[in-house]
């Protein structure tokens, strides 16, 4: 009998297991709550009759992701390299800050969306991630915090969440709901390249925060930098967006990937304020991380500053945002293809790696 791994339970489904093995229904509550509170053993799970701790180890396959590599920060962040059952690996960015703790997940392993500055894209399509697989990324995330919990989460690790949308709608779910981990939808961003079909789907299933991967606001552009907007150019897009539930609330984000001499210049900024009319919504502007292997490099402080200015001075929001962990790779998909051996050959980051393994 193969085993199904526990985190792909929801709690109808644990309410109609426990039932269907003759237990009362409240017991399911009392699982999933163990669960969602990170621990993986059915045998600690004191409030619960023992033969049914039995059963679950049996039925159930109760291995997390394994914590592979653990890279810290100067900046405080650390970044996660996962392997999963198979031996695939993901990655995971925890960023505490005074205020909150922001976690930033995969959704896929790898990416099919091929966008030219990405370096998740260069992997292609490996396989999409469970609903389990999702919310395995934020029990592992809180156990590593001491004494705090993740209270933000952003879907822009690897992959495209909304290429792998059935299993986003079942994590959304548990994660913003009152008996699952109780986020506010506003604190939970799906950031997307823009499938529109998906986008409007998203809104009427779950609406949580929207962040589109926006990069410039001309289509032919658009369209040799991110091939999906050959399929949903920038009209459609904006479309979906007018129509996106929280819009009106608490606005979008358009993240822009700033790149020297490509999308930088004011003739951008002002058709990106075009766009942006009727909307609200809100620009990080991102300096390129740039990659081995790609020519393009970050658009210099100045222009940086004057497309901030040029979007401020017209009442929208632009702070730049630096990627966080910049120093080991945790900006999108930077690290989980580099190969293990040429981390372990930089001395800087092993040094870090295994102060980290002492703390824990
Ligand atoms: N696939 C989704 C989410 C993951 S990518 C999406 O595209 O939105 C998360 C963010 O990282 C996206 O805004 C993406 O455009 C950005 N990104 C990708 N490569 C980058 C790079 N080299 N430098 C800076 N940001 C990058
Ligand atoms: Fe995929 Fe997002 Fe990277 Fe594009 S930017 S290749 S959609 S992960």
């Amino acid at each position: 009998m193969e085993r199904r791994f526990y985190l792909n339970f929801t709690f109808e489904d644990w309410s109609q297991w426990v039932i269907s093995h003759n237990y009362p229904s409240f017991i399911a509550k009392q699982i999933f709550e163990w669960i969602l509170k990170g621990v993986n053993d059915p045998f600690k799970f004191t409030n619960i009759p023992k033969d049914l701790k039995e059963k679950l180890y049996i039925f159930f396959d109760w291995d997390l992701p394994k914590i592979d590599t653990r890279l810290e920060s100067q900046d405080k962040s650390t970044k996660y390299l996962l392997k999963l059952n198979d031996g695939k690996l993901i990655e995971m960015v925890l960023m505490p800050s005074l205020d909150r703790v922001t976690l930033c997940i995969s959704s896929q392993v790898g990416c099919r969306m091929n966008c030219s500055f990405c370096q998740t894209g260069k992997m292609g399509l490996l396989r999409n991630l469970s609903f389990g697989e999702i919310l395995s990324q934020i029990l592992i995330a809180n156990n590593e915090l001491q004494n705090r919990k993740v209270t933000n989460i952003v879907f822009m690790g690897m992959g495209e969440p909304l290429d792998n949308f059935d299993e986003l709608v079942k994590a959304l779910k548990v994660m913003t709901s009152l008996d699952g981990l109780n986020l506010s939808k506003h604190k939970v961003t799906v950031s997307t390249s823009g499938l529109v079909p998906e986008i409007e789907a998203l809104g009427k299933e779950v609406a949580v925060s929207l962040a589109i991967s926006f990069h410039t606001p001309f289509d032919d552009e658009r369209s040799s930098m991110m091939p999906i907007n050959r399929k949903y150019p920038l009209e459609m897009l904006k479309n979906a967006l007018l129509k996106y539930p929280i819009q009106t609330r608490h606005g979008i984000t358009l993240e822009y990937v700033m790149i020297k001499d490509k999308n930088d210049s004011l003739k951008h900024a002002k058709a990106l304020v075009k766009f942006a009319h009727g909307l609200k919504v809100k620009v990080n502007l991102i300096p390129l991380n740039p990659h081995p292997g790609t020519a393009m490099e970050p658009a210099l402080e100045e222009n940086l500053k004057a497309f901030q200015n040029y979007l401020e001075t017209r009442s929208i929001s632009a702070p730049v945002r630096y990627s966080r962990g910049q120093d080991v790779s945790a900006a999108c998909g930077q690290l989980a293809i580099k190969r293990k051996e040429e981390l372990h050959a930089d001395p800087r980051l092993l040094w870090r790696q295994r102060r980290s393994e002492e703390r824990v």
